[in-house]
């Protein structure tokens, strides 16, 4: 492709589609990517994926060669963000204040603010009622991610993508981790403003958030497979987290990420 081709690329979104998939730069698997402080110190490059405590990673820069790949096969020249954290958040803060307020529910009307919400379209409600504000606490309605990250060159590199998306983490830090302690599939809750958090990869477009302690125990080479029903855990909480899972399972973007991960070709 000529420069000159390159300059009018089309986006992530113009160009993903089930048949042709936009895919990760495998590359990004060496990426340890943290979210407790600025850019300059939060991302080292590792030899893979996976965690080792006695491996210490490369520092990264944004001179590496590395930094200047291309983040996706084919390149784009823009993206829109996904943070499935940030975008669940309304979801499951209706999940825990829903039934408050059911009719047969006692509650206190001081705390429940009823109105309507902005972009809903009335005819697709039932009820007609939206909860605004359940427990004295504001619905998260609208604050899902709201990021295009757009090549500085001809196409997103992986540094664009880091650079762009990781100060926007960081300012939404303290929602992700709000979202987080709604979430029933995490169950080292709560966590609070000083939790360790790690990214990674979710599709070409998307991250997921991890508390640094499960992001560990999830990269960690060969762990033992233990099933849900060994870990002693509430059931509410295992049929929750199963609810979850499954939903999660149905969606269309939801392909491992060693589908959506393009072949290594170094
Ligand atoms: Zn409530």
């Amino acid at each position: 492709m000529t420069d000159s081709a390159e300059t009018t690329l089309p986006s992530y979104e113009e160009q993903d589609s089930p048949q042709n998939r936009v895919l990760l730069n495998p590359k990004t698997r060496r990426i340890r990517w943290t979210l407790n402080g600025p850019l300059e110190t939060a991302i080292t490059l590792a030899r893979d994926r996976f965690f080792d405590p006695d491996e210490v990673p490369e520092p990264y820069h944004q001179g590496h060669a590395f930094a200047q790949a291309p983040l996706t096969k084919p390149k784009v020249s823009s993206l829109k963000l996904y943070v499935e954290t940030l975008d669940d958040w309304d979801h499951l803060w209706m999940e825990i204040h829903r039934d408050h307020t059911d009719p047969n529910a006692t509650y206190d009307p001081a705390n429940v603010v009823y109105g309507p919400l902005p972009g809903v379209d009335e005819a697709e409600l039932r009820g007609g009622k939206h909860l605004l504000v359940c427990c004295g606490l504001k619905r998260p309605w609208g604050r899902k991610t709201q990021l295009v990250v757009k090549a500085t060159g001809n196409f997103v590199t992986i540094h664009d993508f880091i650079s762009t998306v990781h100060p926007y983490l960081m300012a939404r830090r303290g929602d992700i981790i709000e979202t987080m302690n709604l979430d029933p599939g995490r169950t080292r809750k709560p966590f609070g403003r000083k939790t360790k958090l790690m990214v990674t990869w979710q599709c070409a477009k998307g991250v997921e958030i991890w508390d640094e302690a499960d992001w560990r125990a999830y990269h960690t080479r060969n762990k033992p497979k233990l099933p849900l029903s060994s870990l002693n855990l509430p059931p509410a909480l295992v049929n929750a987290m199963r609810l979850e899972a499954q939903r999660k399972r149905e969606r269309p973007r939801s392909k491992t990420l060693e589908e959506l991960w393009g072949s290594d070709d170094e």
